[in-house]
């Protein structure tokens, strides 16, 4: 789509006196609005018709890529691909109308739904509890790391600001270990695209004092399947620090086997990629 066609800012379609909407009679009688929140200039806002106005939005929207124009690899994944009926089922009424202060006895119906996906994502993970506050999966590292530096902090362990991130990490994992003031090591892939562990082990015999954690996703970002999680936990709980889990990719683990299990102690899932979408539209 040629989007020049249209300009390419909304300001530059402007022209003085057209107006895009008619507003609907006021049924309530008329209202000043009080002198003292009163605009002093008119804003500076475009004046288009509806048809350019139209036009240019559409035009813009032309402009995201997605899963339905191309092919679409990592980065910004909650956003990639939700099935209709996943949207449908978000719309229901008795979810879309819930107000969040509203008094939790007139939501029982949603807080149910809450607990028991709460729940049965313990059952699933092997996890003792669960919060569905964080909105995504790069939201839920930062709580998983946050977690993790409250858990030192309250042992007195403070020196433990490092996190170890595998060099084939999703870029979310670094991302997060920084906007939570902990610095990133880390560790090598060998050839074969799973962790090395010998390199693992070199880190934590020389840092293992101040390694707060190491995140690890599996089947890796590589679509690999790392088996030496045993072996991996040991080292990292052997120094003092924990494992995390991102769980973007536990679809193909569903049912099969759990994190908690393999000795990891804080994770987070993202719900789109396991139970819609699997990662990346075309699955880990
Ligand atoms: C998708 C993904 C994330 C981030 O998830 P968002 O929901 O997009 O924030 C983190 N780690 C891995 C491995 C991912 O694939």
């Amino acid at each position: 789509m040629n989007n020049k066609l249209y300009g390419n800012l909304i300001f530059e379609l402007s022209r003085e006196g057209r107006r895009g909407y008619s507003l609907p009679k006021n049924r309530f009688g008329d209202y000043e609005i009080p002198q003292l929140i009163q605009r002093k200039k008119e804003p500076e806002l475009p004046e288009c018709d509806e048809l350019t106005v139209v036009r240019h939005y559409t035009n813009l929207s032309g402009n995201n890529f997605g899963v339905d124009n191309g092919f679409y690899p990592l980065g910004s994944c909650t956003m990639k691909y939700n099935p209709c009926i996943d949207e449908e089922v978000a719309a229901l009424p008795a979810f879309q109308n819930l107000h969040p202060l509203q008094p939790a006895d007139s939501v029982r119906g949603a807080e149910a739904v809450c607990t028991l996906l709460k729940q049965s994502l313990c059952e699933l993970t092997g996890m003792k509890a669960f919060t569905l506050r964080p909105f995504a999966g790069a939201h839920g590292e930062l709580v998983g790391l946050m977690i993790i530096r409250a858990y030192h902090e309250s042992r007195g362990d403070e020196r433990r600001l490092k996190v170890i991130v595998p060099d084939s990490a999703h870029g979310t994992n670094p991302a997060s270990a920084a906007v939570c003031g902990l610095e990133v090591v880390e560790v090598k892939s060998l050839d074969d695209g799973t962790i090395d562990t010998t390199h693992l082990r070199t880190l934590v015999e020389e840092q293992g004092e101040e390694i707060a954690a190491m995140m690890m996703t599996n089947p890796n970002t590589l679509g690999l399947f790392e088996k030496r999680i045993p072996e991996i936990a040991e080292m990292i709980h052997g120094c003092g620090g924990l494992l995390y889990y991102d769980g973007a990719n536990f679809n193909p683990m569903l049912g099969v086997c759990r994190p908690g299990d393999m000795g990891f102690d804080v994770m987070h899932l993202n719900l789109h990629k396991t139970f819609s979408t699997p990662h990346g539209g075309g699955g880990p």
